[in-house]
Formats: structure tokens, C-alpha cells, sequence
């Protein structure tokens, strides 16, 4: 999360519902039965993932307490690990993208991202290695699907200094690439608390098809805005009218974690962040079966 200086001190604003318009509000209102049946049409989609264990979450989250200037090559890494020889895209002489691509039967892409910078007054572990080093983990979880769509999971550099890493890969885009873009799915500090949406920059449709697989797997989602106090790599696709969501787990409360000596290991609560890695993996592939 790159933060406004100017107004960190008054933190994002929320926790509270999102809320959905259309068919969607009136089934959130009607409460547990309908989550329920929810649920069953989402098992009646018949989706399945491998879902990597938590103990194996919990290591490539710990992988990530190395220098700086390690980053990079920790990413390469842990995604050659799970079978994923991926491209550096440079930035600088210094920093690069590393991006890892799973061809579908399309070239309709989704596009997901995390950022492997960090501001070191702390580890940068929430901010945002939690993101980050999640990439590999949905990619081994969705290899082995059928899937229409081509998932392009990109570990950006350099977000804290004004994503630069995610305005150069959008840049780079051709004209036909971005085009086949439907969606670009941002994880930005994860495991603060439950599962949170920053709505006032997400695509309706994309909070619209989160929530109902959160419904699906009972794993609750609130609406944290921050767009007074930060910004985040959505901005260079939403600039560029890609639909996007920004997925965090950011609150008045934990905000101030970011870019502090607070931002280590210890800050991640593991229950909720293997909870919103369920909620990611299960959501790319519903993904796969809602969008063109
Ligand atoms: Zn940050």
C-alpha cells in the first residue's frame, strides 16, 4: 500500500457492509437461508481446486523475512518451486516484475497481482508480502483445472515508490493484451483481519462475484475504503479501464501496522489469511466460469 503522508493519520474508513445493487441486495438482506442456497449453487458449479496446505502458507509467508534486494529472487523461486518458470520484466537496472503466467484455452485474461517491495522501517510482511507470496500458492492450487481463461499472476516491484512496477506492465500492455484483460485482482495486505474490499475502486460486478463465493464458503467480507489515505496497483488498470478489485485485510485499527516496525511475521493472524487464500483461489475459478 503506497500511503498519503498527508492523511495517514485519519486511516481508512470502515469496516461496514457492502452494498450490492441490483438482485444481489436482496439477497444479502434475506440473511443465512439464502447464503445457504448460495452455497448450493455454487457446489452445483462444480468447482474444484488443490488447495495448498497451511502449513506450506505459513512457509512462504516466513520466506519472505529476507533483505530487500532478496525479494525478487525469493519469488523467482517459490514459483519455479511450484512449476512456473517465470519472466522478469525490468524496471530498472535493479528491479524487475516477475511474472508468472498458466495458459488457458482462451486468451481471455485475469490478471492477479501482489507487490514485493517494501518500506523498511519494518519486514514488510503484511505490506505486501502477504500478497505476494500468495501468487504461488493459487497458481499450484488452479494448474491442474481445466480453465478457459489465461491467469497471469505478476509480483510487481517498486508499488511503494509510486507503482511504478504495475504502470510499467500496463504500459507494456499491446493493444489486443489489454484488451483480453477482464479482470485484474489486487492482494494488498492480507491477514490483518477477515477478508476486506476496498468497494470505492473495485468493478461492482468483480465485489458482486467475491461476495457470493464468500456466501458459498461462509467467510464474511467488509467494505474498508481507502481512498483518503493510500493507494495500491489497481490504479494503473483502473486508469487504463480494466475492471478491477482491491482485496485487503486493512482497518482503522490495524492501518497503522503499515510501514511501522509492527509490519512483521507476528502481525499476520494465520487463520484468516489461509481463510482469505480459500476465498482468492476459490473465487479465480469461479472467475473462470463468470466472466467472457
Ligand atoms: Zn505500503
Amino acid at each position: 500500500m503506497a500511503i498519503s503522508r498527508r492523511r495517514a493519520a485519519e486511516g481508512p474508513q470502515g469496516p461496514g457492509p457492502i452494498r450490492a445493487s441490483g438482485w444481489l441486495a436482496g439477497v444479502l438482506t434475506r440473511g443465512a437461508f439464502v447464503l445457504g442456497l448460495l452455497a448450493a449453487s455454487c457446489a452445483g458449479e462444480n468447482i474444484s481446486t488443490d488447495l495448498v496446505k497451511p502449513e506450506v502458507i505459513q512457509q512462504r509467508l516466513e520466506a519472505g523475512a529476507v533483505a530487500a534486494s532478496k525479494r525478487q529472487d525469493t519469488i523467482r523461486r517459490l514459483f519455479e518451486h511450484v512449476g512456473c518458470a517465470a519472466q522478469e520484466q525490468r524496471v530498472d537496472r535493479k528491479s524487475a516484475n516477475v511474472i508468472c503466467a498458466l495458459p488457458g484455452e482462451t486468451p481471455s485474461t485475469i490478471v492477479i497481482g501482489g507487490h514485493i517491495d517494501f518500506v523498511e522501517l519494518g519486514q514488510g510482511i503484511v505490506d505486501d508480502w502477504s500478497g505476494a507470496s500468495l501468487l504461488p500458492s493459487l497458481y499450484q492450487a488452479l494448474k491442474s483445472r481445466t480453465h478457459h481463461h489465461t491467469y497471469v499472476f505478476v509480483a510487481f516491484t517498486k508499488e511503494e515508490e509510486g507503482m511504478v512496477g504495475s504502470s510499467r506492465y500496463v504500459k507494456n500492455l499491446t493493444a489486443e493484451e489489454k484488451a483480453a484483460i477482464r479482470a485484474f485482482v489486487n492482494l494488498e495486505c492480507l491477514g490483518l483481519s477477515p477478508t476486506k474490499v476496498w468497494v470505492n475502486r473495485s468493478t461492482p460486478a468483480l465485489v458482486s462475484r467475491l461476495l457470493e463465493v464468500g456466501g458459498a464458503l461462509r467467510l464474511p467480507i467488509q467494505a474498508v475504503n481507502v481512498d483518503r489515505v493510500g493507494d495500491d496497483d489497481t490504479h494503473p488498470f483502473f486508469s487504463a479501464k480494466i475492471p478491477v478489485i482491491s482485496i485487503h485485510s486493512l482497518t482503522q485499527k490495524t492501518f497503522g501496522i503499515l510501514h511501522s516496525p509492527g509490519d512483521k511475521l507476528s502481525a499476520v493472524r494465520s487463520g484468516e489469511y489461509y481463510d482469505t487464500y480459500r476465498l482468492v483461489t476459490l473465487y479465480l475459478a469461479y472467475l473462470d466460469t463468470k466472466l467472457e
